[in-house]
């Protein structure tokens, strides 16, 4: 029998975990670091890992491809900011061949846009189609609060850039009590107007951060009983197999999401895992597990002792997070910041 006549599975056997979930979507942080410190992601002195500590892009590169090899289907790239990492075009372009064979259906990235303006086209040109880009006011002021010295103006070119690339555009906004819950009617006329979907996130506990967590916490439960006092709110079928809840806003026609991790589990549809910048893999964003595959990845140039290592850590991926956020639980569920995990 050839190589070409084995059939897909026999090649790389899918990923499926103990309760049945099929594992195609991969999320890779490629740095730790980021340009901003959003205060309920970050400390203000955060201490980052020490760059020998990181995965080279070229492990990055062979540790995705061997993911892809086993039948992953969507790559995201994240961080930390991924922008930020030296060089990081190089990865997206050579990942950008799996799109060609069509192993790939989608290389995507999740980034903060103060530095799209200078690659929304190259990454258009490596195949790139959609983006998610962070930002959670259009205040300048408050933006700058809340990342602690961000330029809001460097966003908003960043993200004329990626339209005018022809990227399809997402913006996130972490819901923030007191900060930016007034605003989101008004930051998602300004999405829909441009025709980029607007994704709502609950803040999660995830790493210390110097604070609480329930002085930060709105439940998008309220926040969508508020937009439907005045908008229409039609539920959407859930297409992404992932977190987030659409519904379609009669008066804008546009897309609005929920990721609701606190006040609704979305464990039973996940599709991913993800992989730190220095090679760990962590199987659920809200869980302490974790799996080295630096070590496999680096013991041998052959991938047998790495496939073997991720099969095994498949294995044991939790049925679901371990996210709580009350006055008793005001402490990080997670020890990781999202930041190391790549949200
Ligand atoms: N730097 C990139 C960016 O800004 O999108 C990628 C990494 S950032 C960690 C990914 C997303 O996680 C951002 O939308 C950020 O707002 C969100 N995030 C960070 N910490 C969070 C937390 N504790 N709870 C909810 N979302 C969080």
């Amino acid at each position: 029998m050839t190589v070409s006549e084995l059939s897909p599975a026999l090649i790389s056997p899918a990923m499926i975990d103990p309760f049945g979930r099929t594992i195609n979507y991969l999320r890779v942080s490629v740095t730790d670091r980021c340009d901003l410190r959003c205060f309920y992601c970050m400390s203000e002195d955060m201490t980052f890992l020490p760059k020998a500590d990181l995965l080279t892009l070229e492990e990055l590169d062979r540790l995705c491809s061997t993911f892809i090899a086993k039948g992953v289907t969507k790559l995201r790239l994240t961080g930390g900011e991924p922008l930020v990492r030296r060089n990081v075009m190089s990865l997206v372009r050579s990942l950008s061949r799996h799109l060609k064979t069509g192993a790939l259906h989608e290389l995507t990235l999740t980034t903060n846009g103060s530095l799209l303006a200078k690659y929304a086209q190259e990454l258009a040109d490596c195949g790139v189609r959609r983006i998610n880009v962070s930002m959670d006011t259009l205040d300048a002021t408050k933006f700058r609060a809340i990342t602690r010295w961000g330029d809001l103006n460097k966003v908003l070119e960043g993200i004329e850039a990626a339209r005018a690339a022809g990227l399809a555009v997402k913006i996130n906004a972490v819901a923030l009590k007191g900060l930016n819950e007034d605003e989101i009617p008004e930051l998602m006329q300004w999405a829909h107007g441009k025709d980029m979907a607007l994704t709502l996130i609950e803040v999660m506990p995830m790493g210390d951060i110097g604070e609480g967590r329930i002085d930060q916490y709105v439940p998008l439960s309220l926040l969508r009983a508020r937009l439907a006092t005045r908008y229409t709110l039609t539920d959407l079928p859930d297409d992404t197999g992932g977190p987030a809840r659409y519904v379609r806003v009669g008066e804008t026609g546009g897309k609005l999401g929920f990721i609701t991790p606190m006040t609704h589990n979305f464990c039973e549809s996940c599709n991913r895992v993800r992989i730190t910048c220095t090679g760990t893999i962590h199987t659920c964003l809200g869980h302490e597990d974790a799996s080295d595959l630096r070590r496999p990845l680096r013991a041998s140039p052959d991938n047998d002792l790495l496939n073997a290592t991720i099969d095994r850590a498949i294995g044991l991926k939790p049925k679901g997070h371990d996210f709580i956020i009350d006055r008793r639980h005001n402490r990080p569920s997670v020890s990781r910041h999202m930041s190391v995990t790549g949200g």
